[in-house]
This record gives C-alpha cells, sequence and structure tokens, in this order.
C-alpha cells in the first residue's frame, strides 16, 4: 500500500451504518478513507493513537443557523469542536439566495437576529453563488436548501399575496435552477414572514419540482396564517403536502414541550399514519427542553408587509407600536413571559443580555410588549431570545427522556438549531451533539451504534450526501475521534459558551480540523454534495 496522510490507529470504529463498532485502523489519503482493517504494515505523514476511543464519521447537523456566522468566521469553533463536519443551512425558509442586491440588502437585515451580519457585498444572485462562498471557505461541510422566503422576495417581493400565474412560475424556475446547482431540497419556516404569506396550495406547487428532482421539503411547520393551511395547518398541513406532491417530507425540531413532557406516542400518531399511507416523513430534534428565536416572530402579518424598513416604521409610530403591542400580547398570549435576551447587536444595549424580559422591562418601566417593540426598533431588528427553562428537574428529565425516544425511531436525525451569537446564546449552539452522544447515551443506556447513525448516515442518505455518513473505503474522510466516556456537553443556560470534553479529533475530507482537543484553522470544508452529485430526477 502506498504512504498514507493520516491513520488513525487501533480506534473502535463506529462506521455510521449502525453496526457493531469493532477495532480497526482506518487509513486516509487525498482527502478519503482508503483502507479500514489492520494497517498495521503501513506508514502515514500522521498517526493518531485512538486505543481507547471511539472512531466515527462526523456528524451532520441537519438545521443550523450558521449562513452568516460561517461566513464571518469560518473556523466556527462551537460547531466543529462538537464533531460537527456537515451543516445543513439556509432552515425555516430563510438564506441569502437566489437574491438580487436589492433583495440581499433588505433580507439580510430583517434576517439579522438569527442569520448575523455577513458581508454586504457577496454575490447571492444564486445558490451557485451562495455555496461558492463556503466551498474550501470554512472549517466544516455546508450542504444548502433553496429558502422559500428568498423565493417569495424575488418572485413576488415582501408581500401579502399568495404565489399564483406568473409569480408562481417565477418561484418554480428559480427553484429549478437551485436544486439544478446543488441544493439538496427546499426550506419553509411557516411562522417566520414573508414564508407565513404562503397558503398550502403554493407549498404544493412548489415541491412538486423539489419532488421531480428527488430533493427534500424541509418544513418549520405553520402556528401563523392558520386559517390558509389545509388540515388546519400544524404538522398535518406538512403531511398533506407531502401526500399531494409526492415529495420527501423532513419535519424540523419536532418534539415534546414542558405541556406535552411525556406525550411521544400522541406528537406519533399522525406521523405514524401518514407514512402507513405512503407519505415519505422524516424528522429532527434537539435535545433542550425551550427553544430560540426572534421577537418578529410574534408580530402580526401585516406589520411585516413591505419588508423590513416598513417593518420598522411601523414600530416607530405610535399607531403601528400599538398594534405591535396587542399582537404581541394576544396573538400567542404568554409567549414572552419566560424569555430571555440572548444576543443585541448594539454596544448601547448589550447590558439586557442574559435578562429576562420582565427584568429588561421593569428596567426601563414599561410593558414587557412594550419592551420587546422598543428593543426591535433600537436594534434594527437585530436582536433575539430564547426562552428560560423550567426549574422543574423533573420535567427537564422528561422532555430529555422524550429526546431519547424520538432519537429512537429510525426516522429521526438531530438538527442543533444554532443561532451562534451574542454573549449569552442558546446552548445548543455549543452543546447540542455531545449533550446527545455523550451525556444522554449514557444516562439512558443508548447503543453508541444506533446514535451515531442517527447523526451520520441516517441525514447523508436522506440529503443525498452520497459520499458521506460512514468510514469505508471511498467515502470522503469526515472523522471524528472522541472518548465515549467522557464526552460531554458543558454549556449551560448560565455558560453557553463553553466548549464540550472529550473530542479530540475533528478529520474535515481528511485534514485535521480539531487537533488534541483544539481548532487547527484548516478550512477544509467544501459545498456538498458535490456539483457532479447536484439531485436530479
Ligand atoms: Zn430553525
Amino acid at each position: 500500500m502506498p504512504d498514507l496522510d493520516l491513520i488513525v490507529r487501533r480506534g473502535l470504529v463506529v462506521d455510521g451504518t449502525g453496526s457493531p463498532g469493532a477495532t480497526a485502523d482506518v487509513g486516509v489519503r487525498g482527502g478519503r478513507v482508503e483502507a479500514v482493517g489492520d494497517l498495521s504494515g503501513a506508514g502515514a505523514a500522521r498517526v493518531i493513537e485512538a486505543a481507547g476511543l471511539a472512531v466515527t464519521p462526523g456528524f451532520i447537523d441537519t438545521h443550523a443557523h450558521s449562513d452568516g456566522a460561517l461566513l464571518l468566521d469560518p473556523q466556527h469553533e462551537n460547531g466543529i469542536r462538537q464533531g460537527i463536519t456537515t451543516e445543513i443551512i439556509t432552515q425555516d425558509g430563510m438564506g441569502f439566495a437566489p437574491l438580487s442586491p436589492a433583495n440581499y440588502r433588505a433580507y439580510r437585515m430583517y434576517l439579522s437576529g438569527i442569520l448575523g451580519f455577513p458581508p454586504l457585498d457577496l454575490d447571492m444572485s444564486s445558490i451557485a453563488a451562495l455555496r461558492s462562498h463556503y466551498h474550501r471557505r470554512a472549517v466544516c461541510n455546508v450542504a444548502v436548501l433553496v429558502p422559500h422566503g428568498a423565493l417569495r422576495l424575488e418572485a413576488a417581493g415582501f408581500r401579502d399575496v399568495p404565489l399564483r400565474g406568473d409569480l408562481l412560475a417565477r418561484a418554480q424556475s428559480l427553484l429549478r435552477d437551485g436544486l439544478e446547482q446543488g441544493a439538496v431540497g427546499l426550506s419553509t419556516g411557516l411562522s417566520y414572514y414573508p414564508q407565513s404569506y404562503s397558503d398550502t396550495e403554493e407549498l404544493v406547487e412548489l415541491c412538486r419540482v423539489v419532488a421531480d428532482h428527488g430533493g427534500v421539503f424541509v418544513v418549520h411547520v405553520r402556528n401563523h396564517n392558520v386559517d390558509r393551511a389545509a388540515a388546519g395547518g400544524g404538522v398535518a398541513e406538512a403531511l398533506e403536502i407531502g401526500r399531494r406532491s409526492g415529495v420527501k417530507v423532513h419535519v424540523s425540531h419536532f418534539k415534546t414541550a414542558p405541556g406535552t413532557a411525556g406525550g411521544v406516542d400522541a406528537l406519533m400518531a399522525p406521523i405514524d399514519a401518514a407514512k402507513a399511507a405512503g407519505v415519505d416523513v422524516t424528522l429532527e430534534c434537539y435535545p433542550y427542553p425551550v427553544g430560540s428565536t426572534v421577537p418578529g416572530y410574534f408580530l402580526p402579518g401585516a406589520l411585516h408587509d413591505g419588508g423590513p424598513q416598513a417593518l420598522l416604521a411601523r414600530l416607530a409610530s405610535a399607531e403601528g407600536r400599538a398594534t405591535a403591542v396587542e399582537g404581541l400580547r394576544t396573538l400567542f398570549p404568554g409567549a414572552l413571559a419566560t424569555a430571555c435576551w440572548t444576543h443585541l447587536a448594539s454596544e448601547a444595549n448589550r447590558e439586557l443580555e442574559g435578562l429576562s424580559f420582565a427584568d429588561a422591562a421593569a428596567r426601563r418601566g414599561v410593558s414587557v410588549e412594550e419592551m420587546v417593540c422598543d428593543v426591535m426598533r433600537e436594534e434594527s431588528l437585530a436582536c433575539g431570545f430564547r426562552y428560560i427553562p423550567t426549574d422543574s428537574v423533573a420535567t427537564w428529565r422528561r422532555l430529555d427522556e422524550d429526546v431519547m425516544r424520538l432519537l429512537a425511531r429510525d426516522d429521526y436525525m438531530v438538527g442543533s438549531d444554532a443561532i451562534p451569537h451574542g454573549s449569552l446564546p442558546h446552548p445548543r449552539a455549543y452543546g447540542c451533539f455531545p449533550r446527545v452522544l455523550g451525556r444522554l447515551r449514557r444516562r439512558y443506556g443508548v447503543a453508541l451504534e444506533t446514535l451515531v447513525e442517527r447523526v451520520t448516515s441516517l441525514p447523508a442518505r436522506r440529503f443525498g450526501l452520497r459520499d458521506r455518513g460512514v468510514i469505508a473505503p471511498g467515502a470522503a474522510a469526515d472523522i471524528v475521534v472522541f472518548d465515549p466516556e467522557r464526552f460531554v456537553d458543558l454549556a449551560t443556560f448560565e455558560d453557553p459558551k463553553a466548549p464540550p470534553a472529550g473530542l479530540s479529533y475533528a478529520i474535515v475530507n481528511g485534514a485535521l480540523a480539531v487537533d488534541g482537543e483544539r481548532c487547527t484553522g484548516v478550512l477544509a470544508g467544501e459545498a456538498v454534495p458535490a456539483g457532479d452529485q447536484a439531485m436530479r430526477g
């Protein structure tokens, strides 16, 4: 055998397929796995001794909001230190392409609370251009979806109209281009605007295009404008879209909440019924009791009409502010009662990061709703929050147990939903994967092979990343090496940016991105799948 670039020696190789782990050497050459087995006769430029450690494919995060973060800080320590070697971005229908320069400028501002502030002068006119900004320029591989929000902006502007006729044809044409340029599907978030201006009919027509290309429809289910949704919105609408269009459906962050803890069977009943009727469904979750988003999520759709400048102008007027305050109070009652600011762009408001909404409002002597409207305006929308988790440890544990029950299913993956901004972000951006594969796996006694399959070959197959997600000769050499007894998340709600412990090495396309629990600075990530593997009908 010719000399190898790298050998990982004598580790417990858990190859991603779900097969039992076995002690073996893994040889890497030219960015690919060259051989797995006894390589004691082979030499290599670098040898990693992995006795006592697990050697698995790099993890695939099926839901990340790193679109801007990866462009600003491509080292992306928060992801790679968890062992995430591939991220699927442009989630919830939010993303930067395909957009004209004017639409990019506006949508970037609108999305800044979730996606940050990538450079303004980037070409975002196509999915191909977007992919090129990450290819060999980021620490991890990046797969993209065509974001429904961008399609709507290009077809109809930031307006509350259904896509029909020429508008629909324009959106379908952009979608088709994106899929041919390497996008792995279409994403939408039917609680965000302009996506929530759509109706089921529009989504079915878009998903027919996705189905033709073998792509995936990734959906954050609707809880806004449910009057225009089939089956009353929610997961029922998503499943109905799958049934009518024939598209593969992937449901984002679908899990129990404090009010439904223990209710996995009820949660899965409609999924299992749809699957029995022939709908092709997969899902994902993250292992935390609460989520994180932007306050605009809770404002009535009419306030968003026209885009970010129109929204800010309304928030600055007495009448618009009153409508917003009323909307925040009544649209989702109680939604902001246990929230906490995670990130605010301006120096002036930095002191609010980590403050509960109640404390921030009291400090300003206004109501919570008024405080939220004022901060959105002061920050030009570049602000985000998370919920405050229950202090009932028993409830929290039931939710953890629910996550592990979901991941016991062969249709569930892990999507971190990471929003890696500010001083006190949701800890999922730093701890999601070690929490599942370390802390919770050990607590609930789940087989390592099972969970590794859920975060490697399962998402690779689902999203058409054909040569990833397994350790086998010929596969791309995305490999992580960790101590299965010690791998653990250290990021907490109180100290959310603490890196995990126990993951010694992360290899991306054959290059060491993490070496001895330290980032190397190597940026070997690729836009995946490769151009010649783009999905086709
Ligand atoms: Zn999300």
